[in-house]
C-alpha cells in the first residue's frame, strides 16, 4: 500500500479581544496579499479603530493577526504601555533645567 502526504489545513477558533475603545465585536480581520510590502489590518467596523501591522510578510495568518490585534486592544497590556511612557517623560521632565 503507498502513502501520500497531504497538507491539511485545520479549522480552528481564534479568540479576540473587543475594540478597546467601542467595545464593538465587529472587527475585520486581513491583509492585502501582497507578496512584498504586504500591509495587515484588524479595523473595528463600528468605530474605525485600527491595527495596522505594516509592513507584514506576505503569509502573514490570521493568527498572527489576531495576536498583534489583542495586544493592542488589552487595557491590561495598554496600561502598562502608557505607564511605561509616562515613567519616560517624566524622566526627560527631570532632567530639564529648572
Ligand atoms: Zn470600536
Amino acid at each position: 500500500m503507498g502513502t501520500i502526504l497531504v497538507n491539511q489545513q485545520q479549522e480552528k477558533k481564534i479568540k479576540y479581544l473587543p475594540c478597546v475603545k467601542c467595545g464593538s465585536e465587529n472587527i475585520d480581520f486581513g491583509d492585502c496579499g501582497y507578496s512584498s510590502f504586504n500591509v495587515a489590518w484588524g479595523k473595528c467596523k463600528d468605530c474605525k479603530n485600527e491595527v495596522k501591522i505594516n509592513p507584514c510578510s506576505w503569509d502573514i495568518s490570521t493568527e498572527e493577526i489576531v495576536k498583534i490585534w489583542n495586544r493592542n486592544n488589552d487595557p491590561k497590556i495598554l496600561r502598562k504601555n502608557y505607564q511605561s511612557q509616562i515613567e519616560e517623560i517624566q524622566k526627560l521632565i527631570n532632567a530639564l533645567p529648572s
